[in-house]
């Protein structure tokens, strides 16, 4: 007895071990090497764009955040995003996007909806609870209370936008919007999108790098449009005032999903081919873009390499240039795809060197507070439910 006593000791003991390692080790290792700001020396400022920047509403469509077991509450020296950080920056608005499935070799190209899904593994390595080990659907509600979990610490000053008077009545809060990354949480249930309303989000992503239950991906192997299930998905989305995301989908679907409800759709992160070719698997072709802003939408504008070519502030302001002379100053925003698993030039605590380069490159104060975050609230006060 005593001796399969201490063999059930020595085992447990390995378990705890291995289990710390990765969870403490492991799983904060892949975050620092899968969200990094390239090493740099500050960036070019000016007293005027300073004095400008401070006096901006910023908003910013997309950061993966929640995805990462770091407390957002401490500044970390890793990832791109926290509430420290987001302050620094003068973010006043982010919007918290919840990546549920990641296909295992990702590529911009053709990924396989079947191939095995490295969101599942992280999960498990962060030690999240069981009940998200396999459900999407659990995952994106887990993310949503990660994010109630920080409003509800007054410390805080956080807000989760619910609702059109939500972005009115804040002067000194850090507004957050949940957004999925994709609808496969809703794992084929129409009615979880009024579970995942409730939850708190407010924007759904149609799709994410496979194609899913209600479309093709512009990463996915189909290109097909939206599906019945997708149609009856949209449509229900524009009845709940839930404002739909198409930054990941092909071009059947996007063009099916304009033809299939009234509203405006937006892009929260990504960019223009005609503004760096390489981008034809990650980007819409212009003739859709501007379809979307005439529509009302808006395209945030990523910091990362594949949403645009240069990625440095000089690069980001060059393609919100770019974007605005392609669909106008009233669609274009900032959409950082922070925290996404991607290397950037930048993390939210710089943003003022975008500001800067926006100066220098000839835009207007007027056109500057648009695209730094304006045109963002304006989308949302005019697609938010009314309370
Ligand atoms: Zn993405």
């Amino acid at each position: 007895m005593k001796k399969i006593i201490k063999i059930s000791f020595f085992f447990l003991t390995i378990l705890l071990i291995v289990v710390f390692v990765i969870n403490k080790i492991i799983a904060p290792g892949q975050d620092a090497k899968m969200n990094k700001v390239i090493p740099h020396e500050n960036f070019a400022v000016s007293n005027v764009s300073e004095k400008l920047h401070n006096s901006l509403f910023i908003a910013d469509l997309h950061s993966d955040t929640l995805l990462w077991s770091r407390n957002p509450e401490k500044r970390w020296k890793r990832g791109h995003v926290d509430l420290p950080r987001l302050r620094e920056g003068g973010v006043n608005l982010q919007v918290f996007s919840a990546v549920t499935k990641s296909p295992r070799g990702l590529n911009f190209d053709a990924n396989s909806a079947g191939a095995p899904d490295d969101i599942s593994l992280l999960v498990k390595a962060q030690l999240w609870p069981r009940r998200t080990w396999n459900s999407i659907f659990e995952r994106a509600i887990y993310q949503a209370q990660r994010l109630k979990k920080l409003e509800s610490n007054p410390r805080n000053n956080l807000l989760i936008v619910k609702n059109k008077a939500d972005i009115e009545n804040t002067d000194t809060k850090i507004l957050a919007l949940l957004l999925t990354e994709g609808s496969h949480p809703l794992e084929g249930k129409i009615e979880n999108i009024k579970n995942l309303y409730n939850a708190g989000y407010r924007a759904m992503g149609l799709q994410h790098f496979f194609d899913n239950e209600l479309g093709g991906s512009l990463h996915g192997k189909s290109q097909s449009g939206l599906t019945n299930f997708g149609r009856e998905a949209v449509l229900e989305m524009e009845r709940m005032n839930i404002m739909i995301d198409v930054a990941h989908s092909s071009k059947n679907t996007v063009e099916d999903v304009l033809n299939t409800i009234e509203g405006p759709i937006f892009i929260s992160h990504g960019g223009t081919i005609s503004g760096c070719k390489k981008t034809i698997n990650r980007n819409l072709p212009d003739k859709i873009l501007k379809e979307i802003s005439n529509r009302g939408g808006i395209l945030g504008i990523g910091y990362f390499d594949g949403a645009i070519c240069d990625i440095t502030p000089k690069g980001i302001a060059k393609e919100i240039i770019h974007a605005i002379s392609i669909m106008d100053e009233n669609s274009v925003a900032l959409g950082s795809d922070f925290d996404g698993t991607v290397t950037t030039s930048i993390d939210t605590s710089e943003l003022s060197a975008i500001t800067y380069q926006l100066l220098e490159q000839g835009l207007s104060e007027t056109q500057i507070r648009k695209v730094m975050g304006e045109n963002v609230r304006d989308f949302f006060l005019r697609n938010l439910p009314e309370s």
